[in-house]
Formats: C-alpha cells, sequence, structure tokens
C-alpha cells in the first residue's frame, strides 16, 4: 500500500500505486487535469534565478540559484541567500501544491520537503545542533515575480513557482554515491571518517527521539569545510524527511541499505541506522553488493552474510576498527537494545584524529 497527501497536506491516504498511469486517473477537475499534464515538466531552476521565499511569519528572503546538486537528485540545488552570498546553501524544491495528485515522486517530495522541515525544526525547537547534521536556514513557499492571482495570503495562483513549498538548509556537498561515481571508493581513513561523522549525526539525532530511517549513499554529503586547515572534509546525513519520530513512522525501505529489521517489520529497532551504516560502509569500501531484487532476497542476504561473518571480514580488509564495529552491530541487530555510542565515537575520532593512523587503532581496546 502506498500513500499520498490529500488537500491536506497533514493527511496521508492510501491510493493504489497503479493509479498514477494517466488513463486510469478519474474525477480530476479541469484545472487539476491541466496541472497533470505539466507534471513532466517538472520544475526546474536555472543558475541565477531568483527565488523569494515567504516564510510562515510572512518574513521573505531572497535565494540565488547557483547550481543543481549533481548525483540525479533533480529537486536539490545549492543557492546562496543574497543577505550572505558567501555561504552556500542547499536548496529543496517541493512540488507545486496544485501537482498533490496521487504520485510516488510527489510524495517522496513531500518527505524531502515539508516533513524534513517537521524533523529539522524537532532539532532546532530541542536545541539539537551538531556539525554534522543538517541546519534549517529557512522554509517557506515561493513567491513569484510578476501578478499574482492568488486570493488568499496562503493560497496560490497557477503560476508554476506559485505556493510551492522550499526548504533551505547549509552544509552544501555531494552525496558519497556521486563521490564513489567518481572517484572509485573512499580510502580507509576516509571511510572511518565516515562511519564516525554519520555516528555523530545519529547520536545527536537519537537525543531528540529521532532515528533516520534512510541511512544510504544519496543521503550521506561529503562536505568541504574551506575555514578548516588540516580536517577539512566531512560527512553529513541528510534527507531526514523519513526519519521515525514515534511508533506509527515507517523508515524507506530500500533494499541495499535498509536494516534486517525494516525490511522485515516496517519498523526500525534502535540498531537499525547504525546497521544501514555497516552496509553503507560497506558501499563505500568499494565492496560489491549483491543486486537485490525483493525483500526475501534482501533479507536472505544480510541473514547469510552476518551468519557467514563475510560483512566483518570484507571490512577488515580495509579497517580493524571497522570490522569491530560491524561486530558489535551484529550483536545488537534486531534486539531492543540501544547503540552505544559514546564508546563507538571515542574509538572511531581517535582513529580518525590520530595522526598518522591507519584507522586501525582501539579496534579491540
Ligand atoms: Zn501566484
Amino acid at each position: 500500500m502506498e500513500f499520498c497527501l490529500s488537500e491536506n497536506e497533514n493527511v496521508l491516504v492510501p491510493f493504489q500505486q497503479s493509479s498514477h498511469q494517466q488513463g486510469e486517473i478519474v474525477e480530476v477537475d479541469q484545472n487539476n487535469n491541466q496541472a497533470f499534464k505539466n507534471k513532466a515538466s517538472r520544475l526546474k531552476l536555472k543558475q541565477g534565478e531568483v527565488l523569494l521565499l515567504e516564510d510562515q511569519q510572512q518574513e521573505q528572503k531572497t535565494f540565488l540559484v547557483q547550481d543543481s546538486l549533481p548525483g540525479g537528485n533533480h529537486y536539490l540545488y545549492s543557492a546562496v541567500c543574497v543577505d550572505y552570498p558567501t555561504q552556500l546553501l542547499t536548496l529543496y524544491i517541493g512540488a507545486h501544491p496544485s501537482r498533490l495528485e496521487p504520485c510516488w515522486e510527489d510524495m517522496s517530495l513531500w518527505y524531502q520537503v515539508q516533513r524534513q522541515t517537521k524533523v529539522l525544526n524537532i532539532f532546532k525547537h530541542q536545541g539539537i545542533t551538531s556539525k554534522y547534521l543538517p541546519e534549517m536556514i529557512a522554509s517557506g513557499r515561493i513567491l513569484h515575480s510578476g501578478p499574482c492571482k492568488k486570493q488568499t495570503p496562503g493560497g496560490r495562483c497557477d503560476h508554476p513557482l506559485c505556493g510551492t513549498p522550499i526548504l533551505v538548509t547549509s552544509p552544501v556537498g555531494e552525496p558519497v554515491s556521486y563521490v564513489v561515481s567518481q572517484d572509485g571508493p573512499l580510502s580507509p581513513e576516509e571511510a572511518v571518517r565516515c562511519c564516525r561523522d554519520c555516528l555523530a549525526a545519529l547520536r545527536s539525532a537519537a537525543m531528540a527521539n529521532v532515528q533516520h530511517g534512510d541511512i544510504c549513499p544519496e543521503n550521506i554529503i561529503r562536505v568541504v569545510d574551506e575555514q578548516g586547515s588540516r580536517n577539512n572534509i566531512f560527512y553529513v546525513p541528510i534527507s531526514w524527511g523519513r526519519a521515525v519520530l514515534e511508533e506509527r513512522d515507517s523508515p524507506a525501505i530500500n533494499l541495499q541499505f535498509s536494516s534486517s529489521h525494516a525490511l522485515q517489520h516496517g519498523k526500525l529497532c534502535p540498531s537499525s541506522d547504525a546497521e544501514s551504516l555497516v552496509y553503507l560502509m560497506l558501499f563505500i569500501c568499494g565492496e560489491t553488493m549483491q543486486q537485490q531484487d525483493s525483500i526475501e532476497s534482501a533479507l536472505q542476504w544480510r541473514e547469510t552474510s552476518w551468519a557467514k561473518r563475510s560483512i566483518q571480514q570484507q571490512l577488515g580488509e580495509v579497517s580493524a576498527l571497522l570490522k569491530a564495529f560491524a561486530d558489535y552491530v551484529d550483536s545488537l541487530c534486531g534486539t531492543p537494545y540501544p547503540v552505544d555510542y559514546d564508546i563507538w565515537l571515542k574509538r572511531l575520532s581517535r582513529a580518525v584524529d590520530g595522526v598518522g593512523d591507519r584507522g586501525t587503532s582501539g579496534g579491540g581496546s
């Protein structure tokens, strides 16, 4: 069963996935029908385009689009706020409100923009800040130039940008999926750093009772910190729209990267994100993971790989520490026990920040 938005953006309603075949849409009024035909021309922003954002307090901010971010996520752009043009920001563009017809793609945009806004607001309100978590800079709806025929402040007209939800975050980086496709596997040092940074983000989120729920190479960005001298690269898990906040929330299902518990029950257990992080480590270290074509085969792969300890062996060739981490996660998988973030952050940080260390210290100590 898939879900989509009804008119009220806070209500999820089930729909048949097959219904996004154009011919099967019934009972759409003239306007919606027109919007549907426009769907192929999804919002594409151009370099140099100026976006005016209006937030919920009716305050306005102007952003200048720099580029679309690599990796094929068409809703992601880099931009600067014209008031602070030196800071590069990430822009998530949602679907035009009138185009919220039952369609999986638009649903995923809703997760990326509106729901992620909710999650980042939770971090903000609970005072959760971390270098390794995205920070919300602004959120709201797009105002457009020229005449606007909207009837109410929260309304919209049929201009392609009118009322489109938008989320602006910091920092900006390249998804590790893109990094690996361009440059090949990460070095052992970088892999350990990536693991440490992601785990630091997960720990911070856990303080607000938030689990990411969609750890995969597309959702981890590599950030180059211009100010830094030596350690000027770090990693940030982005796309918190699928985060699990409460019992009824279900995580994203990814045959390659979801935890066994998520695949089996559609829910996360406390170590699920850490388990996905282990699969992420295999990926960034260049281990070929068998392509999975069903939940059954994905579960079978996990069961066999953990039972034969082949995941630990593969990671062990890269780093004794990552191997030890995989062993630890294996002992927790599917249990109700929380991840001991502190002890692993301490071990990983010792390896990351140690001079000339190849990421192997602390593995057994
Ligand atoms: Zn308008």
